[in-house]
């Protein structure tokens, strides 16, 4: 059988998203459940990736295959392209399989030229539609197709209504716009050095071409990478006989969700323009009226889209968001897709589809974006604070949210000022595709037009970045960088918060408070728990974090790094004496003094943890890390501690190291100075003592790091276990305690059948694991990664990502060994990936115990391992 490129709107379905992308996968499906699409045609992904196959080149065989689908399309409508009589105007549209801003998006009324547009206009009996439509399409073709700036064309139209006295594009009537097409004309041929392409059959390659070759532009490739979107899906290209928004009053088009977008409330969202074309909506030029006033403009049309409305959300089984055009009162949907949300609203529409037997819990589960979450546990600002911050602007609330930070202009310098390390707000007259970067880098976005279905709107939201949009009580001046009103003027670089839940805009930074998980979240995260199947538990080196993480729900302490503890300031004194002993005795004195604050620090985590698991890791850093390294504190350390600061100079000489990742750290320090450990197990356990005696059950973890040889751990866990054992049996008491290690070196995971006889569990540092295993410091891979990242030599940086090939495979093995020689050993993973969405699925699979990340990931954890059991049930 021949390949086919082409398939009509009657050849599609919903399933068919790869080929067809999914606009033209659900215009099919739309087609066939008997809704009023306007007939077309789809080229397909393979049509696209064909063309990058052969040098940029659309093949004779698809061109054929084009021809025969339009024949039959003018055939079906009895219209032809280009006729003076009778003449089939279409639209182009990209379509890839993930929605994705920054492709080329539409052109309108192809096939209009300066015969075509005098018959549309004699069919219509509206000659000032017809040249509406005409300059509609010029502009669109020469921007989107050919690349001509859109603000050549803009120009040329606001001038037109000034020298009128014209208020919006509407007040132009036909003699006016057939000046606007000629002075379009002359920008193109200006422009592209050839008169403007009368032949609508090349029109039509030309708009083809350009919607493949948009797959590959930088914002597009840019987007991608963002979204884990591959390179190499293509793009669809919709070819959709047009219906027409702009033939008057009782014509219209618009833009609505079936919920709230940010929300999720059950209610109808969306907006409409009368006389006007699709991307009049979008561009937030003219200011939308409420989808709810369509009911009274157009009652029969408004009915019937929400009975439309209704059925699209059942069939999807999803809130969508549906383009929908009305020519002179008949009702067209030209678009459904499933609507982009907040992760509120997210979660809302989800639960609320659950109580309403539409969805089960899990399919609920598998719709929320784990990362997503992230949205969610980020501080909102405090009420107080807001108060007494002064308000100077309000605009439309596009994306909750609080932001503050300093405002640009311009993408470019949000990426900057991220870059040296500031908070930034985008601040735009609108934004575009091109912003995409800066939208990333902004702590929030603020736009002075468009409205909740403008690109910031909708980018954002996807985002979750906060945002206001349409504040029309400013001006924002692109060009001198400042935004101004009649009462103040903020330059470039001064700060202002944007609350993109309210729409207020504050000037100055306001402060932020924490969040608060209640009604549908908790729902979800209570299906979520009762699917998941690994404990999630969280890292935390103080109450504080602890505290934060059981109310993220974290069921244990995956790792406590016990060195944070040694950085407070009444301790600091201490670790540094304990450094700077030249004998034993010296060092126990000094270790002596950090006993009871240790005890302190642990007993405090025992309450705060109330009976849960606590794992705590023994001191791990070199030691020069707590020494300082400036001449003032060097100084000022050696009068505090009555020594010479040649002394101190020389000890931190003798603690310098070449390599200290790889240095004398870890265990290692362990086998030198024993009585470090000895101090911190006697620490641990008196904090243990003193816990349970006031009625809290206790189970410690003494955990044991960078164990590359049984023998290490052996020598180590002995000494703790006499230490431990003396002091229960002295107290009398009984204090559950196991030891283990974690296993974060090579040969750790190459010998772990051997250290799993001596240890109780184990807890992967996939850290130091990714470390030692590729050879790439931990400290110093920031210089190289990106690149890697970017010539895609790495698909992702594997300090984020578990790197699944290699140093999975070693954690497969650990695992492996481990369990052949002690079956019940315990396994956990504290490094980063046990946050990561992909490596949690990772490690479940290989069938740990627990995974440990912190507080703020906790709840990313729970959903990522409930998604991981639904995936893979056991
Ligand atoms: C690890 O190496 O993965 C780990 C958790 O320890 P740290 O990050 O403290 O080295
Ligand atoms: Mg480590």
């Amino acid at each position: 059988m021949e390949a086919k490129y082409v398939y009509g709107f009657n050849e599609g379905n919903k399933d068919m998203k790869s080929l067809l992308g999914g606009k033209g996968a659900n215009l099919a499906e739309m087609t066939k459940i008997g809704l009023p699409v306007p007939p077309g045609f789809t080229i397909s992904t393979s049509a696209c990736n064909d063309y990058y196959d052969n040098s940029e080149l659309i093949r004779d065989e698809i061109i054929k295959e084009i021809e025969n689908y339009l024949k039959s399309l003018e055939e079906n409508l009895n219209k032809k392209l280009g006729c003076s009589k009778n003449p089939l105007l279409l639209s182009v549209r990209s379509g890839a399989v993930f929605s994705m801003p920054g492709m080329m998006d539409t052109i309108l009324n192809l096939g209009l030229n300066d015969s075509s547009v005098l018959a549309l206009a004699n069919a219509t009996q509206n000659e000032r539609f017809a040249y509406d439509s005409y300059r509609r399409f010029i502009q669109m073709f020469s921007d989107v197709a050919m690349g001509i700036p859109k603000y050549k064309f803009e120009n040329v139209l606001d001038d037109a209504k000034e020298s009128k006295g014209y208020k919006i594009d509407t007040d132009l009537n036909s003699e006016d716009l057939k000046e606007i097409v000629t002075k379009y004309k002359a920008i193109y041929k200006k422009e592209i050095k050839q008169d403007f392409p009368q032949e609508p059959k090349d029109q039509l390659m030309l708009a083809i071409e350009a919607v493949f070759k948009s797959w590959n532009n930088p914002r597009a490739a840019v987007y991608r990478k963002l979204n884990d979107i591959p390179h190499n899906l293509g793009t669809a290209v919709n070819i959709q006989s047009m219906v027409f928004g702009n033939m008057g009053e009782s014509s219209g088009t618009g833009v609505a969700f079936t919920r709230n977008p940010s929300t999720g409330e059950n209610k109808l969202f969306g907006e409409f323009l009368i006389n006007a074309q699709g991307e009049d909506v979008v561009a937030g030029i003219r200011t939308p009226q409420d989808i709810s006033s369509l009911k009274n403009v157009m009652p029969k049309a408004y009915d019937e889209f929400v009975k439309i409305t209704s059925i699209l959300e059942n069939h999807y089984k999803d809130m969508q968001d549906i383009e929908f055009t009305i020519e002179r009162e008949q009702l067209y949907i030209l678009q459904t897709r499933n609507g982009k949300r907040t992760t509120t609203a997210a979660i809302n529409i989800a639960v609320d589809l659950v109580n309403d037997n539409i969805i089960d819990e899990k399919e609920a589960i598998m719709r929320i974006e784990p990362k997503q979450l992230d949205q969610l546990l980020h501080p909102s600002f405090e009420s107080k604070a807001l108060k007494n911050a002064t308000v100077i602007a309000k605009g439309l609330p596009a994306s909750p949210g609080a932001g503050s930070g300093k405002v640009y202009f311009n993408a470019q310098d949000v990426v900057e000022a991220k870059g040296r390390g500031e908070e930034a707000i985008l601040v735009r007259l609108e934004t575009s595709p091109e912003d995409i970067e800066g939208m990333v880098c902004a702590q929030g976005i603020l736009t002075a037009r468009g409205g909740m279905t403008s690109h910031a709107a909708v980018v954002a939201r996807g985002m979750g970045k906060c945002c206001v949009a349409g504040c029309s009580q400013i001006k924002v001046d692109e060009y001198n960088k400042e935004i101004r009103s009649d009462d103040f003027v903020i330059k470039e670089g001064e700060y202002i918060s944007l609350d993109g839940s309210s729409g207020c805009v504050y000037i100055g930074s306001v402060k932020k408070t924490d969040v608060a998980l209640t009604g549908s979240f908790e729902k979800l995260m209570n299906w979520v728990d009762k699917y998941k199947d690994i404990i999630v538990r969280s890292n935390a080196d103080n109450p504080r974090d602890a505290a934060m993480a059981i109310k993220f729900g974290a069921q244990g302490i995956g790792l406590c790094r016990t060195e944070h503890m040694f950085f407070d300031e009444d301790r600091i004194p201490a670790v540094r004496e304990m450094i700077l002993s030249n004998t034993l005795e010296q060092r126990l004195v000094a270790l002596e003094k950090l006993l009871p604050m240790q005890r302190e620090d642990f007993v405090a985590m025992f309450k705060v943890m109330d009976g849960k698991p606590v794992n705590i890791r023994l001191l791990d850093p070199p030691l020069h890390e707590f020494l300082p390294h400036d001449d003032e504190s060097i100084n000022h350390l050696a009068k505090v501690m009555g020594l010479q600061v040649s002394e101190i100079k020389r000890r931190i000489i003798d603690l310098d190291e070449f390599n200290p990742m790889l240095g004398h750290r870890g265990c290692r320090l362990a086998i030198t100075f024993p009585e470090i450990y000895e101090m911190q197990a006697k620490a641990i356990i008196q904090g243990a003592i003193e816990a349970s005696k006031e009625g809290i059950k206790v189970t410690p973890e003494i955990m044991i790091p960078l164990v590359g040889e049984v023998k290490e751990l052996k020598v180590i866990k002995d000494m703790i276990k006499e230490t431990v054992d003396n002091i229960i049996a002295a107290e009398g008491v009984n204090i559950p305690y196991t030891i283990g290690t974690m296993i974060e070196i090579p040969r750790a995971c190459l010998s772990a059948d051997e250290i799993a006889q001596e240890a109780d569990f184990f807890s992967f540092g996939t850290n130091d694991l990714t470390q030692m295993t590729f050879g790439y410091s931990r400290d110093d891979a920031g210089k190289f990664l990106g690149e890697y990242v970017n010539k895609e030599l790495l698909e992702k940086d594997p300090f984020e990502v578990l790197d699944q090939k290699g140093v999975g495979k070693l954690v497969k093995m650990g695992v492996q060994l481990g369990r052949s020689s002690k079956p019940n050993i315990k396994l956990g993973i504290c490094g980063e990936h046990g946050g990561e969405p992909s490596s949690i699925e990772f490690f479940y699979n290989l069938g740990l115990n627990y995974v440990s990340c912190s507080p703020f990931r906790v709840p990313i954890a729970r959903l990522a391992a409930a998604q991981a059991f639904i995936k893979n049930p056991r």
